[in-house]
């Protein structure tokens, strides 16, 4: 809980704050409450029938970048704008729940980079670690919660999000219970461990009036949103064939990840399901068919209860086929190619955290131009993050919903169910457009 003296200090609080464009502007969009101005201190809100403009979410002098004297010549990289983050107290507050690799390595580190949100709350199976995590991110005693604790996270006012960060089977657990403890979620990916699931995580944050986003971070990465603009632009011509593969080794036979009941099944949902989310977004449109093999090494133990290999295509309505290849015992892997008409894009490094190295070949009358695509690389989790908490802010439906979760769950079923029967599976979806999605974040 946030004490009353650091509130003080604050003209216009995060609760006020949050008060003013999140739950308020729930009531602004039904069309009868509109906010017109926010300063610090100074609130002007104003009863209308109809919307006249968008409601003002931060304060505009808080969104505006500093401008400072420009000193590199034109010939090189500017840097990009001064960052416009909010005061840490007008913040949106995560409670992250499950302190494992993803959570210590990436989602804590990144909380600390990020402009629209901070850690306010963990939750953990281990007093120990909740003790000494909490200790190096500031977290007061009170603010930290075991699973028996969690739904006590109802009554903590700081926390807005709850972010799940468990073993693939927990997770409609925790998302029910954190979506009838009245906080929004982000629920890492896979959403679940079936289509079933995931259809009871969204209803339950339907019931509760709460939001819903999937942790799919390579919405956020700009090497793969380039990709996506240069294929809906058709830069290099018209795209014709994908080839995917996100392979890895694992070596641990009692992780979770080697459960089924708490993985889901093996490579494919793990990180198979990159190529899969990947080549939807990229493309922008959902395939209509899929065909499958499967491969466990016989004998060996990682493999006893979840795949190993998953090779399979995806049929895509304007004629794209998807090749795409997942396994968890081969040296590590992370590429795709777009094969257009008149060049190809290859992304290296495509699903990794960092390291995105892009190049693209063109068609030049009988020659072929190859170029490297330098992009700034950007943190994906404190992008991904920061998305959620401009939606709660604004109102706004967040990029990969649970329906986002959903369609791959039900096209990751059509896969095991093509390579258990030997033939190709027709897909049908959760809509036969993507208009369950909400808005491409402007980058910021
Ligand atoms: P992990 O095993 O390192 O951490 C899982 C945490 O859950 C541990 O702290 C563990 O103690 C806790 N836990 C609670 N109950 C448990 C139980 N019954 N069995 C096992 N562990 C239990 O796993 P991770 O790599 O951090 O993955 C967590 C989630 O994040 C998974 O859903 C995974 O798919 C996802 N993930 C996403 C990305 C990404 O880039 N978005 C990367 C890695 C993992």
């Amino acid at each position: 809980m946030e004490k009353d003296t650091e509130q003080e200090d604050q003209a216009l609080t995060r609760k006020d704050f949050l008060n003013l464009t999140g739950k308020s502007l729930i009531i602004g969009t039904a069309g009868s409450f509109v906010l017109n101005a926010i300063s610090a201190g100074e609130v002007n809100a104003q009863t209308t029938k109809k919307a006249a403009s968008p409601p003002a979410r931060i304060p505009p002098f808080i969104q505006e970048p500093i401008v400072l004297e420009q000193w590199k010549s034109d010939v090189d990289q500017q840097s990009a704008p001064t960052p416009t983050p909010l005061p840490p107290l007008q913040r949106v507050g995560y409670a992250v729940v499950g302190l494992g690799h993803l959570a210590l390595e990436e989602i804590l580190p990144a909380l600390s980079g990020c402009k629209k949100s901070r850690l306010v709350a963990l939750v953990s199976g281990s007093p120990e670690k909740l003790k000494k995590v909490s200790q190096q991110y500031g977290i007061d005693a009170q603010n930290c919660y075991s699973y028996q604790t969690f739904d006590q996270l109802k009554t903590n006012k700081a926390v807005d999000v709850i972010y799940i960060v468990l073993p693939n089977g927990l997770h409609k657990e925790y998302v029910i219970r954190g979506a009838k403890a009245g906080k929004h979620i982000l629920c890492e990916k896979p959403m679940a461990n079936s289509a079933k699931e995931c259809r009871e995580m969204i209803a339950a944050c339907q019931a509760a009036k709460v939001s819903l986003m999937v942790a799919y971070r390579i919405q956020f990465q700009p090497h793969n949103k380039k990709i996506k603009e240069f294929l809906q632009e058709k830069t290099f011509g018209e795209p014709k064939l994908i080839t995917a593969t996100n392979a890895q080794s694992t070596a641990n036979v009692n992780h979770w990840r080697h459960k089924k009941a708490l993985a889901g099944g093996g490579a494919l949902p793990d990180i198979g399901l990159y190529c899969l989310n990947t080549t939807r977004f990229i493309l922008g449109m959902e395939p209509t068919e899929v065909f499958a093999y499967e491969y466990s090494t016989p004998g060996n133990p990682l493999f006893a209860e979840v795949e190993e290999m998953i090779s399979w295509q995806m049929r895509f309505p304007n004629g794209v086929i998807a090749n795409c290849t997942t396994d968890y015992d081969v040296h590590e892997s992370r590429h795709y190619r777009v094969n257009c008409k008149r060049g190809w894009l290859n992304l290296d490094k495509a699903y990794a955290y960092k390291g995105q190295k892009l190049m693209a070949a063109r068609a030049e009358g009988k020659l072929e131009k190859q170029e490297d695509i330098g992009i700034a690389e950007i943190n994906q989790f404190a992008a991904e993050m920061d998305h959620f908490s401009s939606c709660i802010l604004d109102n706004k439906k967040p990029l990969t919903t649970g329906e986002e979760g959903l369609q791959d769950h039900i096209i990751m079923e059509a896969i095991y169910q093509s390579a258990r029967e030997g033939r190709p599976v027709k897909i049908n979806g959760v809509a036969p457009e993507p208009n369950w999605k909400g808005p491409e974040p402007k980058d910021d």
